[in-house]
């Protein structure tokens, strides 16, 4: 049933292939199990992008994975795999999943509950999402395992759903926010029947835990396509039913925003990181704003302190997590300090260990008219300062 395209077709160029992921598979299929490169990284080294991370797909069962590789831990419940590790690198083994007969349980609306139940390599290409995520490469033999047409969608550069969209949502409803971050990523777009039913089946993303959604709402403004992701929401009229979500639609809009999703997709694409709490702190700076305009503080450090444990409260459980809470405060909490340019005070900032951030912070309120060019060069201007020369600084703005 799988179409085989081999090494000289495929063009999948084994040098942009984690050597680890190929170690995994080689180790596999000596123990005489077959062993590929799956999902995602498939879809990615086919045009040419570099993968974020590589599963890998087997008959072997998890026990037996672990068995053939060092460092491995069986992880998962509801969705039984094996991390096998080395270094910083981790490679998701997992075991081909069938099709539902008894193991997969589905509950009155047709979600699937639990997905443990091994299987033939086509089941379980079959269960996968999109055609293009459903590849599967030998990296010892080279050839490429194609059971859905994905390499005519990778061509024509469009997500297309395996089966019957309708159904597909039903199970998971997740599916509907993947279509969307994948395109967006990908910069493909949704084939007609897959995107057909994305509006009005939203209504299921009400019965998904908040966790997931979550989670899949961090992949999208993390994703390095934050902006694309959100453009698409808005064509198809996607909500994602969080607190955090409805922020992002509400104040997508503002050029704070906008600029703030500008900036952490231009960080991705050069690589590098972009911290969830400063990201989170954009998000929520324009009701932080009017948190600090209700504020019955006396000092600016009073107002700001009272008004960020306010925001930060009221979204502690929508994903964020405790750590990340604290440091969108301490960014908040630090503007108002900017405009203090006394020796002391600036010396002070400058010293902070979450100076850099801040800083940031106060570079795109300027660049989006939240806060004064001068005083953003000002800063600028002073980090790159000798000591005289800062010591001068604070002398003429005093
Ligand atoms: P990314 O580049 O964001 O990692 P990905 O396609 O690799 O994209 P993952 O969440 O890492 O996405 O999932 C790996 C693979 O598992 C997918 O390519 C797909 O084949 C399958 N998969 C993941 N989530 C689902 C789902 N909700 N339904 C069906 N298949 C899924
Ligand atoms: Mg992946």
């Amino acid at each position: 049933k799988a179409h085989i395209v081999p090494r000289e077709e495929n063009g999948i160029d084994l040098l942009a292939v984690s050597p680890f992921a190929i170690s995994v598979c080689q180790k596999l299929q000596d123990a005489g199990y077959k062993a590929f490169i799956v999902g995602g990284a498939v879809r990615d080294l086919l045009i040419g992008a570099k993968p974020k991370d590589f599963d890998v797909a087997t008959d072997a069962t998890p026990e037996e994975v672990k068995k053939v590789t060092r460092r491995a831990i069986i992880i998962g419940r509801r969705f039984r795999l094996v991390h096998v590790n080395k270094g910083a690198e981790t490679i998701e083994v997992a075991t081909f999943r069938g099709f539902a007969k008894q193991g997969v349980t589905k509950d009155e609306d047709g979600v699937i509950t639990n997905d443990n139940v091994f299987g033939e390599q086509y089941e379980d290409a079959a269960r996968r999402d999109f055609t293009v995520n459903a590849m599967y490469f030998d990296p010892i033999s080279g050839d490429l395992y194609d059971y859905h047409h994905g390499l005519d969608d990778i061509r024509e550069r469009k997500i297309r759903m395996i089966g019957d969209p309708a159904t597909r949502y039903r199970e998971d409803p997740v599916r509907i926010l993947r279509a969307i971050r994948i395109a967006a990523k990908l910069g493909f777009t949704i084939d007609e029947k897959t995107a057909a039913p994305m509006h009005y089946m939203q209504t299921l993303l009400l019965s998904v835990p908040s966790a997931r959604l979550a989670d899949e709402f961090s992949k999208m403004v993390l994703s390095g396509s934050a902006v694309a992701c959100m453009e698409l929401m808005n064509r198809y009229d996607i909500n994602i039913p969080i607190p955090l979500f409805d922020v992002l639609k509400r104040t997508f809009g503002l050029p704070f925003v906008r600029k703030g999703l500008e900036r952490c997709d231009a960080r991705v694409a050069l690589g590098k990181s972009i911290s969830t709490s400063f990201l989170f702190a954009v998000l929520l700076w324009h009701e932080m704003k009017e948190e600090v305009a209700k504020s019955t503080g006396k000092t600016p450090g009073q107002i700001y302190e009272e008004a960020a444990k306010k925001v930060a409260d009221s979204y502690r459980w929508d994903g964020l997590q405790s750590r990340y809470v604290s440091d969108m405060a301490i960014i908040w909490k630090l503007q108002p300090r900017f405009l203090v340019r006394s020796r002391r005070a600036a010396m002070k900032l400058l010293q902070h260990p979450r100076f850099r951030a801040a800083y940031d912070f106060l570079l795109l309120r300027a660049s989006s008219g939240d806060a004064s060019h001068e005083l953003a060069d000002w800063w600028t201007a002073y980090e790159g300062a000798t000591d005289e020369e800062r010591l001068e600084m604070s002398k003429e703005a005093e």
